[in-house]
């Protein structure tokens, strides 16, 4: 009897144990997720939060209900990972080994991190964070907010720009736009990323009059004063800060041999095993790879993980082609105003954008209801 040990109960995990539940005979393999809180959070429902859209007590659901009845299940926290002994401590004391390893436990964004941010600026990364900043956006009488990302990388790309346009929407139907000043700030020397997504963010800025500070990389801020500095020297006044925080993988990771420092595991772009480890794979935020840390991301690379495993167990090759990630990623971009564009993209095929249109928009928040049904249950 084998025993896959699946870190992590979040998308990617999720998908993993339910995909290799479906495909493995419960007489030859033990599959084990292991996940610090009982709770799966849906966090791209989080975005909504702040203008009153989404309920922050709904966008969580049990992750043993999701999980196939074939799944044990452990709440605990992992600690510690020692590859040579496969073998994991957690933080009730328990030492787990395994003949499989996945590891994907996200990614964790850390406002603690910067000077002044947990008593001068607002996020939605957490529930509790984006509830907080609901109240302040509903007494919000007019002034400068200012929209930012404070690291790369961080989960979802998409988010703040997104999280701008809406705020754009917001303010104008609460009829204080006319008096408040939208500042979106960006580390590098554009508003994006991605190249082929900047002319269309640029144009939506334009039209709504957001302006763009780019090459701000976040130093502090002061609470007191209500200014953001950047490295380069910049000063902005703001009344209410909206930054997304820097992010890092899981403590156990940080500095570990097989990540760097911030936690981010060193992954095969292709194989998604962990460090040329046999045995080990790596999925979704926790990744050291260069493309979005998305749930679509956790989603694509999910199948890659489980062919590779259920080919060795099995004793065979896997699938041809099918044991391969390609990069490919699929984000929606809510413009605000009932409208949405979409990016898809892989390694070598960088996204074309179009204008967001109602469609798309519709399409975005569909899927957003039917996650649940759909996405860790590995229906799609
Ligand atoms: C506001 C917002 C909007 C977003 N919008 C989108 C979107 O539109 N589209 C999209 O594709 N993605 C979006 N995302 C990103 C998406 O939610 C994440 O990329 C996705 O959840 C990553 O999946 P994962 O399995 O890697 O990590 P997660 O889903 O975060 O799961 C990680 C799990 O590991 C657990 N864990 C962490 N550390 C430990 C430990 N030491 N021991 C045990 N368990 C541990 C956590 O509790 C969690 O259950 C958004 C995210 C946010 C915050």
């Amino acid at each position: 009897m084998k025993t896959i040990l699946i870190l992590g109960g979040g998308t990617g995990g999720t998908i993993v144990a339910n995909r290799l539940a479906h495909g493995l005979r419960p007489d030859d393999v033990s599959i084990e997720v292991v996940s610090d809180s009982p709770l799966h959070y849906y966090q791209p429902a989080q975005l909504y939060v702040p203008f009153g859209e989404e309920d922050p007590r709904k966008i969580a659901r049990s992750e043993r209900k999701l999980l196939n009845p074939k799944v044990n299940f452990r709440i605990d926290t992992i600690s510690e990972w020692i590859p040579d002994k496969q073998l994991l401590r957690t933080a009730k004391g328990e030492n787990l080994s395994y003949d499989f390893l996945v590891i994907a436990t996200g990614s964790i964004a850390c406002p603690e991190a910067v000077e002044g941010f947990v008593a001068g600026a607002d996020h939605f990364y957490t529930p509790e964070a984006a509830y907080r900043l609901y109240h302040k956006l509903s007494e919000l009488e007019g002034g400068r907010l200012v929209v930012g990302v404070g690291g790369i990388p961080y989960k979802c790309p998409v988010a703040p720009l997104e999280f701008t346009l809406l705020a754009e929407a917001f303010l104008t139907h609460k009829g204080i736009r006319s008096n408040t000043e939208i500042v979106y700030t960006f580390p590098l020397n554009e508003v994006f990323q991605i190249a082929s997504v900047v002319p269309v963010v640029r144009s939506l800025f334009e039209q709504r009059s957001i302006r763009a500070e780019t090459f701000f990389n976040l130093e502090s801020v002061d609470p007191e004063k209500k200014v953001v500095k950047s490295l380069e020297g910049t000063e902005l006044p703001f009344d209410i800060l909206v930054m997304t925080p820097p992010h890092k993988g899981a403590a156990f990771l940080r500095g570990h041999p097989m990540a760097d420092n911030d936690g981010w595991v060193n992954t095969d772009r292709n194989t998604l095993r962990v460090n040329g480890l046999p045995n080990v794979w790596a999925l979704g935020d926790t990744t050291n790879l260069p493309i979005s840390k998305a749930g679509s991301t956790a989603h694509f690379e999910a199948p890659v993980i489980v062919e590779q495993i259920m080919a060795t167990i099995r004793r065979q090759e896997p699938p041809p082609g099918k044991a391969t990630y390609n990069g490919h990623v699929t984000c929606f971009i809510d413009a605000g105003y009932g409208k949405a564009t979409i990016l898809d993209f892989d390694y070598d095929h960088p996204p074309t954008v179009y204008e967001p249109d109602e469609f798309r928009h519709l399409q975005k928040m569909a899927f957003n209801k039917l996650y649940w049904h759909l996405v860790p249950t590995a229906v799609i």
